[in-house]
């Protein structure tokens, strides 16, 4: 049963003050908090295993190397994956997204197009800029609404033979919206397009099931799912990622090195040059097998209960506007008060120990889009609770009355 007491004892950070005042922590989008078992996993293998991997016969090295190999089965069975392969270890969703954008240099020509949504992160963008910089390729942009929902009807217009690889997120980190990515999905291979799907922002709140929908390319982060930063992961199927170039050169990647030539190893190691974080690895299966001991139905009703009350709440407060309408969302609110800076809301209630994120939330297009600076984004976790919210909106409270 999901005991909220009992989780939020997990996380030691939770308890501790900020600013005299009891730590209330919005600003999971960014980052979430990491529970005691991922902090004791970080230790126990600098203790115990500490090793290089996948070179060594001796033993240590032989335990780093399942450890690390277990995670990845850990996290294919998790995405529901094919074949443990087809899972890379990365250092990010921003190492994920690059990795793509780089192979698929060398797949297109001068006048294919790129088709990016107005709903992404700038790691979800600049990439694909600089491919089709590199390339000729011409990036084509998917237009949302008011509500911060993408518009279908445009998507497909914008679909042609000329696609060749569609680009979305699974959900919005600036506005939470849940974008309809399995009709992008199977829309965008009628036309014979890849589709890349960053899932940084969902992947903290459901379990995605990368056959199911189909999509050629998954990524996200492992500090936005309670595991350790400098970690993450890119989902490729086999056949794509057989087909793109290795993105570094080095170490572990090469199946035989000759001042000639060099050929490359097998899936994954192709994409995995260099010693990788090998305790971010082993600990990003410690932070997924914590997410399922709590359960994302458990994590699903409680964020959808924060997410209404605090939009409620919220809403309450005259000159409010919250940007980010869509029907399908997720705990995610952005917003402004008439007349006010987002940045001094923000910072008179992290005096009171409230942290929010003000700023464009590395989402610039959608700031333009709506014509503001900038927004305070309330994103909330599982750990969060109702008592925490009205924390928030007395704080936001008090910060109009100050400000006016
Ligand atoms: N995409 C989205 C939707 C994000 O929210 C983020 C992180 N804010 C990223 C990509 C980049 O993730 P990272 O910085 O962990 O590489």
């Amino acid at each position: 049963m999901f005991d909220i007491q009992k989780i939020r004892a997990d996380f030691p950070i939770l308890s501790r003050q900020v600013n005299g005042k009891p730590l209330v922590y919005f600003d999971n989008g960014a980052t979430t908090q990491k529970p005691q078992v991922v902090i004791d996993a970080i230790a126990t293998y600098y203790q115990e295993i500490n090793a290089n991997i996948h070179r060594g016969v001796h033993t240590l090295s032989q335990l780093a190397t399942d450890a690390y190999e277990a995670s990845r089965t850990k996290i294919q069975n998790h995405i529901n994956a094919q074949f443990a392969h087809e899972v890379l270890f990365t250092s990010g969703t921003t190492h994920s997204v690059n990795l793509v954008a780089n192979g698929f240099a060398s797949l297109l020509k001068a006048g294919d197009e790129v088709l990016v949504s107005a709903l992404e992160h700038h790691s979800n963008i600049v990439p694909w800029q600089m491919l089709c910089e590199r390339t000729g390729a011409v990036l084509k942009v998917i237009p949302m609404n008011e509500k911060g929902e993408l518009v279908m009807e445009k998507f497909d217009q914008l679909l042609s033979d000329k696609t060749k690889i569609v680009t979305v997120n699974h959900i919005s980190n600036a506005l939470g919206t849940i974008n309809p990515i399995k009709y992008m999905i199977d829309k965008a291979h009628q036309f014979g397009a890849a589709v890349f799907i960053d899932g940084a922002q969902a992947v903290p709140h459901l379990k995605p099931n990368v056959q199911e929908l189909d999509c050629d390319f998954y990524a996200f982060s492992g500090h936005k799912l309670c595991g350790p930063t400098g970690t993450g992961i890119l989902y490729g199927k086999e056949a794509w990622l057989n087909k793109l170039p290795p993105y570094q050169g080095g170490g572990e990647m090469i199946k035989e090195v000759t001042f000639e030539k060099t050929t490359y190893a097998e899936l994954p190691h192709k994409f995995e040059a260099g010693t990788p974080n090998i305790a971010g690895g082993i600990v990003l299966g410690t932070a997924v097998d914590y997410m399922n001991s709590v359960g994302f139905e458990n994590i699903q009703k409680q964020e959808t209960e924060l997410l209404n009350y605090a939009t409620e709440q919220l809403l309450a407060i005259e000159g409010l506007k919250i940007y980010g309408t869509a029907d399908a969302k997720t705990s995610v609110i952005s917003f402004n008060i008439d007349g006010i800076h987002p940045y001094d809301i923000g910072t008179i209630v992290d005096k009171l120990g409230i942290a929010v994120r003000t700023g464009h939330h590395c989402a610039q297009p959608i700031m333009n889009f709506f014509e503001i600076p900038g927004t305070i984004r309330a994103s909330f976790a599982f750990y969060n609770t109702k008592e925490e919210i009205d924390v928030m909106v007395e704080a936001v409270k008090k910060a109009k009355m100050m400000l006016f």
